[in-house]
């Protein structure tokens, strides 16, 4: 099963995928950690890619879309992902078609999480990462037992940068799935849409539901 997950920034995309994946057996490929860790490696790719994160933009399309099929060529990605961050626009969905087509594979299924702008900014503000495991967590959803401690594996949380509420403005305005890239699904007649504005053990129920 190949499975993409859209939604705007703060929908909840990073923690749904890590949920839905730890109960299917798919792998979870996130661009965003993916230039997260290239940015912590100080690597070239990490060098280019901060300088539009920063920023709330996206990273050119070129360099996204070669990371994202290098990685989907590795052994772990043959026999089912869940992309979480990618396709953000029709280029991206294009490449990544021709890419599972040239091996026979096509996306299954695309997720469209929709939650409204006032909840994501609000949202957005409260986010907290472990610097160690990666796992995710909310101020006001979903706090860690301890503030500042992973509950999972005891690291540190930290808040990302691109989070600041200057940012977050200009991610929302660039970064909204497009009605373009949400009709490349619906035309493929694999979208479903869920509402994101729910707990996160409803949604986490959804998304199984539409992808059985
Ligand atoms: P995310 O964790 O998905 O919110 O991504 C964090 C940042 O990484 C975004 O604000 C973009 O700058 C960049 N990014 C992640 N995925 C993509 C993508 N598919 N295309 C372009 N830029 C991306």
């Amino acid at each position: 099963m190949f499975i993409v997950l859209l939604g705007p920034p703060g929908a909840g995309k990073g923690t749904q995928a890590q949920r839905v994946a730890a109960s299917t057996e798919l792998l979870h490929i996130s661009t965003g950690d993916m230039f997260r860790e290239n940015v912590r490696n100080n690597t070239e790719l990490g060098r280019l890619a901060k300088m539009h994160m920063d920023k709330g933009e996206l990273v050119p399309d070129e360099v996204t879309v070669q990371m994202l099929l290098e990685r989907i060529g590795r052994l772990d990605a043959v026999k089912g992902v869940m992309f979480d961050g990618f396709p953000r626009n029709v280029v991206q969905a294009a490449a990544l078609d021709e890419a599972l087509r040239s091996r026979g594979d096509s996306i299954d299924r695309a997720l469209l999480i929709s939650v409204r702008d006032e909840e994501l900014i609000a949202r957005l503000g409260g986010r907290w990462i472990c610097r160690s495991c990666g796992h995710l967590y909310h101020e006001r959803n979903d706090p860690p037992k301890k503030a500042g401690v992973c509950g999972e594996c005891g690291g540190e949380l930290y808040q990302r940068e691109d989070d600041r509420p200057e940012v977050v403005r200009t991610r929302l305005d660039r970064q909204k799935p497009s009605a373009e890239l949400i009709n490349h699904y619906r035309s493929a007649t694999v979208l479903r849409e869920i509402d994101g504005e729910q707990s996160l053990d409803e949604v986490t129920r959804l998304l199984l539901e539409a992808l059985d």
